[in-house]
């Protein structure tokens, strides 16, 4: 039977979210149904309420999210009903190029649910937020969105792996390669920049610089295991970094901006042979111009990180047991916890800087 429960739609570009009535299916072959316990409220849910990603509204918002899978489709072995899972974008196919030769996070034909939701009030089809649409009491998904992961954590704290959280972790712990004793700069420190500050930490580097022009951003790093900050609007970033690493630069820099200056102060922040990791989203018109002389002569990486180059099956349930271990300090990204009707107003505090994560929970 298919089932009504409430979730927040946006439903027109920049009208205000607000909770409908919307009708979930039953889960068909490879489908899950999931009960969900909690969603983080993230840059792209507002970004999609902005009409900033398509014009496909309305959309359920939400999903950075964790929950219990109520109901499976026939067919499916990923998840069993019970399971405590962390839902991420994609499932991937296992059967492409990139699946084939064991690279499934660089997947070509990844899929959501074949389903739609809708709205209960006039059954138009819903655009869930990154194929998930988790802000809402039951979300329908592909089986292969969900990780089972430990459920003695908060779910609160589990569903942020499935995003912002996970990219900075990602960025430095699988496509930097971080590692023990490296000095690592972090330039930007929101949601995905402190992120990438604790995951250097649990990386085992000895040198963590967070770079930021808001000094309450950088108080936030250090909580993090930011070892050093720079304040980039009072001093150049590129000199600072150098200054704190002996004269060389770091051996990683991630940069969790996107913008052209940003990345060219990433790009000479580094040590020679160094590596870049840019993980922040540039946007279609910028532009980056670099002497190619210092490209070659510099060698090293440039890289870019999508989604932290995660493979949920085996990160999410890692990431989850460090934190347990009190390895990973993944409540400090919990500024609030919300109720599903506030999620327009998270949006406002979100804009004006004031929290790393809103969380609503069920
Ligand atoms: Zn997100
Ligand atoms: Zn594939």
């Amino acid at each position: 039977m298919p089932q009504e429960v409430r979730g927040v739609i946006a439903p027109g570009k920049d009208e205000p979210v607000r909770v409908e009535t919307i009708v979930v299916p039953d889960p068909g072959p490879g489908e899950a149904v999931v009960r969900v316990q909690a969603c983080g409220v993230c840059h792209t849910d507002l970004h999609y309420k902005q009409g900033g990603i398509n014009d496909e509204f309305p959309f359920l918002l939400g999903h950075e999210a964790a929950g219990v899978v109520e109901s499976v489709g026939p067919g499916t072995s990923e998840v069993e009903p019970g399971d405590f899972v962390v839902l991420n974008w994609r499932a991937v196919c296992g059967q492409c190029r990139a699946c084939r030769r064991g690279r499934p996070w660089y997947c070509f034909d990844t899929h959501n649910a074949r389903q739609p939701m809708t709205l209960a009030a006039d059954g138009s089809e819903l655009s869930p937020a990154l194929g998930i649409g988790a802000f809402a009491e039951k979300t329908l998904v592909a089986a292969g969105q969900c990780t089972k992961v430990d459920p003695e954590v908060d779910p609160a704290v589990a569903g942020l792996l499935g995003c912002g959280v996970m990219a900075g972790i990602g960025a430095t712990v699988n496509t930097g390669q971080v590692g023990r004793g490296d000095s690592v700069a972090v330039i930007g420190c929101g949601g995905v920049g402190d992120a990438a500050i604790a995951g250097a930490r649990l990386a085992g580097a000895a040198r963590v610089i967070a770079v930021d022009v808001d000094e309450r951003k950088l108080r936030q790093a250090e909580s993090m295991g930011a070892t050093h900050t720079v304040d980039s609007r009072a001093t150049d970033p590129v000199e600072a970094i150098r200054e704190l690493t002996g004269g060389f630069g770091a051996d990683v820099v991630i940069e969790a901006v996107g913008r052209p200056e940003t990345y060219e102060q990433a790009f000479y922040a580094r040590d020679l042979a160094g590596t870049v990791v840019l993980v922040g989203v540039p946007t279609p018109e910028m532009r980056l111009e670099l002497p190619l002389l210092d490209v070659f002569g510099r060698g090293g990486s440039l890289k870019s990180s999508w989604y932290g180059d995660c493979l949920p099956s085996r990160d999410f349930p890692m990431l989850i047991d460090l934190h347990r271990q009190g390895r990973l300090p993944l409540e400090k990204f919990v500024t609030e916890r919300i109720a599903l009707d506030e999620v327009e107003h998270a949006f406002d505090r979100m804009h004006a800087g004031d929290v790393l994560r809103s969380v609503v929970v069920f």
